[in-house]
């Protein structure tokens, strides 16, 4: 099938079409540079910018793609979760182009959106894979069986994702917005083993109770308290070294939990998607750890790691494959779409 989707949870504005599992086109707008000088995203900006965006965007991607848009066989845009305003813009489109043309409507979860894009980049997915889907919002890991219908939540952060203790900390390390990749190329500079900083939810019964979740806030505390004490004392903070040891415990508990995952269930493929999968000490453990147990890691190129309408189309292709109903044309947006719910 011809499937257009549509990405408007955060601050870019994506639009892609695919035809099964084949990538036709993918177009994204990003309002990030707005939002750089707040120090954050601001919703109320993010919004207004997907209105202005969104129209230019479905065009270039029509455009590129040689495609009109009758003769798409359905549209599929993020019902949630995300930005209650961000949603609403990319809904509201959707739901217009749906009626005007008289195409099926899905309204998918962004979150599973970013382990379906690996299918346009590495073929068919296996009968059954654990997804690690980290990002400035989201840190979860999902147990896969069907990516259109059988998606079951493992684990996820109980307080920040890893994007979000990063950009905490590159603040903290007077790093400009966001910190993420900064604190990342700083860490390569330092010493990994120099500082060692708690490893969260990973011993005593925390081990077993919270096999499959993750939490940062008391690593980002404990890099705060190491950080003040050289400022106290009037010292210079040896940043690399703080960089390198708080990226390496961030990057041992997401992957020695996603392992665990895939021995645990039968699994010998782990999908790494969103926006921190650009994290190179991430990848890097990964890959060593993963070849160890003769474990597949796979993780698609960067753009469509980050929010991209490539990821909507893939799971929209997915679902019409799958043969499911499509979703009302006054579909609801989530803020909190329940990770488990492909499809509204
Ligand atoms: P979501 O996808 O959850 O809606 P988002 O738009 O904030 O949220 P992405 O754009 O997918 O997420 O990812 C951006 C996050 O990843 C930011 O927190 C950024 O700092 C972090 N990030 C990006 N590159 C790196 C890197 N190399 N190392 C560490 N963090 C990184
Ligand atoms: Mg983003
Ligand atoms: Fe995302």
């Amino acid at each position: 099938p011809l499937v257009l989707g549509i990405e408007t949870s955060c601050d870019e504005t994506g639009v892609a079409i695919v035809r099964g599992s084949e990538l036709l086109t993918d177009v994204t707008a990003s309002s990030m540079d707005e939002h750089a000088r707040y120090g954050g995203i601001v919703p109320e900006v993010a919004s207004r910018a997907h209105l202005e965006a969104f129209l230019p965007t479905l065009d270039t991607a029509l455009e590129r793609a040689d495609v009109d848009l009758s003769e798409v066989d359905a549209i599929a845009v993020t019902a949630g979760p995300g930005l209650v305003g961000s949603l609403t813009v990319g809904a509201a489109a959707a739901k217009a182009l749906a009626l005007g043309t008289g195409k099926p409507l899905y309204g998918v979860n962004h979150v599973i959106g970013h382990a379906a894009v690996d299918e346009l980049v590495h073929g068919p997915f296996p009968e059954r894979f654990v997804s690690l889907v980290v990002s400035g919002g989201h840190s979860s890991l999902l147990l896969v069986d069907d990516i259109a219908t059988g998606v079951r939540e493992l684990g996820q952060t109980l307080d920040d994702a890893a994007g979000e203790a990063f950009d905490k900390v590159g603040r903290l390390l007077g790093l400009p917005y966001p910190g993420g990749p900064h604190v990342d190329r700083l860490s390569r500079e330092g010493d990994r083993e120099a500082i060692r900083f708690p490893r969260g939810l990973t011993a005593g019964k925390d081990k077993e109770r919270y096999a499959y979740d993750f939490s940062f806030s008391g690593l980002k505390t404990a890099v705060a308290r190491y950080v003040e004490g050289y400022q106290d004392r009037g010292e210079n903070v040896p940043a690399a070294d703080v960089a390198a040891g708080f990226s390496e415990s961030v990057a041992e508990v997401l992957v020695t939990k996603s392992l665990a995952a895939c021995e645990r269930n039968g699994c010998d493929t782990l999908v790494i998607g969103g926006g921190f999968s650009a994290n190179s000490r991430l990848r890097e453990l990964a890959a060593e750890e993963a070849e160890d147990r003769g474990i597949t890691v796979r993780i698609p190129p960067i753009r469509y790691c980050t929010d991209n309408g490539a990821m909507i189309a893939a799971l929209g292709s997915a679902l019409v494959r799958s043969g499911a109903a499509p979703s009302s044309l006054d579909l609801p947006t989530d803020s909190g779409m329940p990770l488990e719910t492909v499809r509204v």
